[in-house]
């Protein structure tokens, strides 16, 4: 027997008419490339949505079609999540910081029929365009007084187009299923692998960021989305801050501690996202106009961070200076991205503020609709005792079942997705991500986290940030290598900091040699490029690498 309810598609146009509806005078406020703050509206973004909606049909573009962007975190960037995707079309979100060869392979993979760039990358645009042939027009994300002198097949401006377009649109209703977008896994090997979002899943997800031990964004939230919008949707804000109401700033190009921290003042910011580096690049600049900030100007209450394990001492900065609770979330492209959140439990209320640091220090639990488990080398699960660690995998609905264009699921037999990344589970379902199953150090048959390793280092007082690799090591296989980036003026005591980690790790887990670097280098996504580490270091002797 069927339930006698309404059958109603779970659409990303129904988000942005909700916003206009219900939340039509809620602000959306922009940092531009252009370089002015620009404010504007639920309703505002509704309206050049739909003119965007007309605009793409009269340039042909129809459902299904992909349209490419390379662009920052602007109101026209969020135009175009609600535009293109709510006209049946297919965002392909474009990571800039990628390599113009990637971007090349990604975009002719996706077979983008337009792409829409921000004035920043107009050298890119100038670049590339000649190699990306199935291109149909390039929109430059401006007005006709900044149009860039850019000699590309068909120069569109995005002002001249929304202006020309009616605001008069009704959003087609179709299957719930239709793709929505597309990300690029940034992959540290081979090519990027694509992952078709659909309005279901990106719907599902809008809400689990809304529920109160999802993210909890409401109404009543002003949240500064310093994660960009070609990574992983923003972590699915923008259609959140739609579904709930949430007034959304966005920093544009100016992710720097200083712009960060003023917008943030501005705006009311109470509560925020972004990976790790970012919060470093703010610190930095808390750290350096210590004397003139008076901290008790942000609003900042939470602060969900992900992407990359978020050091220990992250999580304290923010709680004692700044009185902002981290929330501590794991996921990846391929789980859109959110899968563990670090709410709190009942039980954790008035915790001692050490233990409660060691808490958000872990992942987070599974949010409803996310299947977790951890498995051991011949499949068979493993205890959630918080001992245990094996190869996590996920399942759910908006978990990824096949890569785009790919003839093969990409899941097991069970249907369970496998991360890539190692954890173990607590007994309260509290996720520790250990590391990339690739980055493991594996020691005489034991296995090291690098993860735990790092987040010790930047505990220090001289170390900004910290990468430990594993380096082959004739007795025990592979034995750790630390490298530090010092802060400002500090100089490495190397047996001063072992020592500080001897408190902190197990004995047989400390760094056989600690190297200051001036920098460590990142992939597109601002995580730790461990490959590219390996290689440097593949031939670096240890000193406890005797014969
Ligand atoms: P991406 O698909 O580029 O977002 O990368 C996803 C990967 O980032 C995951 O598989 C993890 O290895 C890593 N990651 C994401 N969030 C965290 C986190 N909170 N702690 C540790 N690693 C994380």
């Amino acid at each position: 027997m069927l339930g006698l309810m309404q059958q109603q598609p779970l659409l990303i146009s129904t988000l942005i008419e909700h916003a206009a509806q219900f939340h039509g005078r809620t602000e959306v406020v922009s940092s531009r490339v252009e370089g002015d703050v620009h404010r504007s509206t639920w309703a505002e973004i509704a309206d050049r949505a739909r003119r965007l909606a007309n605009a793409l049909t009269q340039l042909g573009v129809g459902p299904g079609d992909r349209v490419g962007t390379l662009a920052w975190n602007t109101h026209r960037h969020a135009e175009l999540y609600f535009g293109v995707s709510g006209m049946g079309a297919v965002l392909h979100t474009v990571n800039p910081r990628l390599f113009p060869e990637q971007i090349e392979y990604i975009v002719n993979h996706a077979e983008d029929q337009y792409v829409f760039f921000d004035l920043s990358f107009t050298d890119l645009i100038r670049e590339l365009a000649p190699r990306l042939t199935g291109v149909r027009g390039f929109v430059a994300m401006t007005d006709r007084a900044h149009m860039p002198a850019l000699d590309v097949p068909n120069l569109l401006c995005y002002e001249e187009l929304l202006a020309a377009a009616s605001p008069e649109y009704t959003w087609p209703v179709f299957d719930e299923n239709t793709a929505s977008s597309l990300c690029y896994t940034s992959g540290t090997t081979g090519n990027p692998k694509g992952v078709l979002y659909s309005h279901r899943s990106t719907v599902l997800h809008a809400w689990t960021a809304c529920a109160a031990d999802g993210l909890s964004l409401s109404a009543r939230d002003s949240v500064f989305v310093a994660v960009p919008l070609f990574h992983v949707n923003a972590w699915g804000i923008p259609y959140a801050a739609a579904l709930c109401g949430a007034k959304m700033v966005l920093p544009g190009p100016r992710l720097d501690g200083e712009s960060l921290y003023r917008l943030m003042r501005d705006e009311g910011c109470n509560f925020s996202l972004g990976v790790p580096t970012v919060w470093l690049g703010f610190f930095d600049y808390i750290d350096r106009q210590r004397a003139t900030l008076d901290l008790a100007e942000l609003a900042l209450a939470r602060v969900v961070i992900g992407g990359s394990a978020a050091p220990r001492a992250l999580i304290e900065r923010f709680d004692r200076e700044l009185g902002a609770y981290v929330i501590h979330a794991w996921g990846m492209t391929e789980t859109s991205p959110l899968a563990t959140i670090g709410m709190p439990l009942r039980q954790h209320a008035g915790l001692p503020e050490a233990e409660r640091h060691a808490l958000q220090s872990k992942q987070g639990r599974a949010i409803y609709g996310v299947g977790l488990k951890i498995v051991g080398e011949s499949g068979e699960s493993l205890p959630h005792d918080g001992v245990a660690f094996g190869d996590l995998k996920v399942r759910g609905p908006w978990v990824v079942e096949r890569y785009y264009g790919a003839d093969a699921s990409a899941l097991d037999a069970d249907g369970w997705f496998a991360t890539g990344d190692v954890a173990t589970i607590d007994p309260d379902g509290y996720v520790q991500i250990t590391d990339r199953s690739k980055d493991v150090i594996k020691s005489g048959g034991e296995w090291i986290s690098s993860i735990d390793l790092e987040n010790a280092a930047v505990g220090h007082p001289d170390v900004r940030e910290a990468a430990v690799i594993g380096v082959a090591h004739r007795k025990w296989q592979e034995r750790p290598l630390m490298l530090v980036v010092l802060k400002p003026g500090a100089v490495l005591d190397a047996p001063a900091l072992h020592a500080f980690l001897a408190e902190r790790v197990a004995k047989w887990w400390l760094p056989d040699e600690i190297i200051a670097v001036d920098a460590l280098p990142h992939t597109a996504t601002g995580k730790l490029q461990k490959v590219r580490l390996r290689e440097t270091y593949r031939a670096h002797q240890l000193p406890t690498d005797t014969a």
